[in-house]
């Protein structure tokens, strides 16, 4: 597939676009280059008014923008519509709070005087998924421009409308020509790109290999990257939890964004004493949700982004089955119906040598594991390659304590579900990736750490 609006709905290929040519991307990043050199001493202040008329726009045009979004990749237009607001609250988190974050920090030694200085380093390609299409990007590039970096954009092949979009509100809102453009282009040409000596530094949201591939090259250049990947989170339900609101919580923790989300939970870890009760839970919340046209207000489960996504989730479902899984409900593809449409399903009795047991599921599955006890909990949530985020339910201080201290995480939440807020640091361990995003670590990833000493 190249790169198109191709609506997950009905499978119509709605627009097409020819990749950029080695030409035209070298004139972007010759204005990127140029532009970031007056851009880094364009005052504070100033960025942060275009960063607050950013967020002006997208909350006028919220509709617009969600809507680009839905018809991308699918996502119910209730979600797309609150992305675009929660895009709008970390343009104006990052105008508010980047004087802060970047002003110089004093430190005592045998100078008279000496201080760190923040810097920005120039040109930073931004590789993104399609399954936040502008959260993703807006969480780059709102402390990449508050920090006077200039960034490049490799969108997701399959949603080239809201990479456009973004590029033109940064542009409405001011922003010098330049200073955030958006390259049309394969992955293939991601690789002579990070090679280019005006191409500072990297950050990647996707899979395993793209991670790796881009990660590569950029290690052989000396160049920093940000990596988030994979992730395959536990939700931990322990005896003393609120068994009601722990389900009620796990549907929209697994099913947001119609199970496309890297921190989704994916893994539901129960103590024995609580599993039947949270599993029966589970099952009457999945069948009761409304699975249709993602633009209806009303719909809560729309189509996967592409069949390739569609495909891989029934293939899981299937060989977990095939090797003992147990299907409580969903599990088999929406074949009476155009588009990639998959029901919620939920899988038990996952045997250890299926994918439902080491796999990362990325669409509405949930897959249910019980456990005699704490240790048995913890030991189970840490038996994996990733290591993005985690939930834990238990009003007992002690084993909370536990959780935190022992689990094998980017971030443990306990007694709520995982997300992002431009507030907390946001990334992985393990091969969820490493480097952080959003609050003050997610800037400073992408500054120079300048020491000075004066006598
Ligand atoms: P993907 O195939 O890795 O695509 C992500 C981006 O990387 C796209 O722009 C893609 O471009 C590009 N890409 C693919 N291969 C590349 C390569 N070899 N070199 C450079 N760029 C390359 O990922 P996906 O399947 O779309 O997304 C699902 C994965 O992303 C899941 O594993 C999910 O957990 C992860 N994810 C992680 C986070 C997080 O914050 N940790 C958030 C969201 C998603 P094309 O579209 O042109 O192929």
């Amino acid at each position: 597939m190249g790169i198109a609006t191709v609506n997950p709905a009905t499978g119509e290929t709605l627009k097409s676009f020819e990749p950029l040519s080695a030409e035209e991307i070298e004139v972007k990043l010759a204005l990127g280059s140029a532009t970031f050199k007056q851009y880094r001493k364009i005052p504070l202040e100033q960025r942060s008014q275009w960063l607050k008329a950013a967020a002006d726009i997208l909350e006028r045009d919220q509709r617009k923008f969600g809507e680009i979004m839905t018809l991308e990749m699918g996502k119910p237009i209730k979600s797309a519509i609150a992305e675009v607001n929660k895009c709008a609250l970390v343009c104006r988190y990052y105008a508010d709070h980047a004087a802060d974050f970047l002003k110089d920090v004093p430190v005592t030694t045998d100078g008279s005087r000496s201080f760190i200085r923040y810097q920005p380093m120039g040109i930073i390609l931004a590789v993104m998924p399609w399954n936040y299409p502008f959260w993703q990007v807006f969480r780059f590039a709102a402390p990449a421009l508050m920090a006077g970096n200039v960034g490049i954009l490799k969108h997701a092949s399959n949603v080239p409308q809201s990479a456009l979009a973004i590029e033109a509100i940064l542009t409405e809102a001011g922003f010098p020509a330049g200073a955030f453009q958006t390259l049309l282009i394969g992955a293939s040409q991601v690789e002579s790109i990070m090679k280019d000596d005006r191409v500072k530094a990297a950050t990647l949201t996707g899979s395993e290999p793209a991670g790796a591939s881009l990660a590569a090259t950029a290690g052989k250049q000396i160049k920093k990257t940000v990596l988030e990947l994979g992730g395959s989170d536990p939700f931990i339900v322990l005896e003393s939890a609120d068994i009601e609101a722990a389900a009620t919580t796990a549907v929209t923790a697994r099913l947001l964004n119609n199970g496309q989300s890297c921190i989704a939970a994916k893994r539901f870890i129960l103590v024995e004493s609580v599993a039947d009760r949270f599993e029966q839970l589970l099952v009457e919340k999945f069948q009761a949700l409304k699975i249709g046209d993602p633009m209806l207000e009303d719909t809560d489960i729309g189509p996967l982004a592409t069949p390739s996504m569609l495909l891989e989730i029934s293939q899981q479902v299937q060989e977990t089955v095939t090797k003992g899984g147990k299907i409580l409900t969903g599990g088999q593809v929406i074949s009476d119906r155009p588009g990639n449409f998959y029901p919620p399903t939920i899988l038990t009795d996952i045997p250890v040598d299926s994918p439902g047991y080491s796999d990362e599921f990325f669409g509405p599955v949930a897959l249910l594991f019980r456990v005699k006890d704490l240790d048995e909990a913890i030991e189970l949530a840490n038996s994996t390659i990733f290591g993005l985020g985690a939930s834990g339910w238990t009003t007992d201080t002690a084993q909370q304590e536990r959780l935190i201290e022992e689990i094998e995480a980017g971030c443990v939440f306990i007694n709520g579900m995982v997300k992002s807020d431009p507030r907390l640091p946001f990334g992985g361990i393990k091969r969820s990736g490493y480097g952080r995003e959003l609050s003050i670590q997610g800037m400073q990833e992408f500054l120079n750490v300048k020491t000075v000493w004066i006598k």
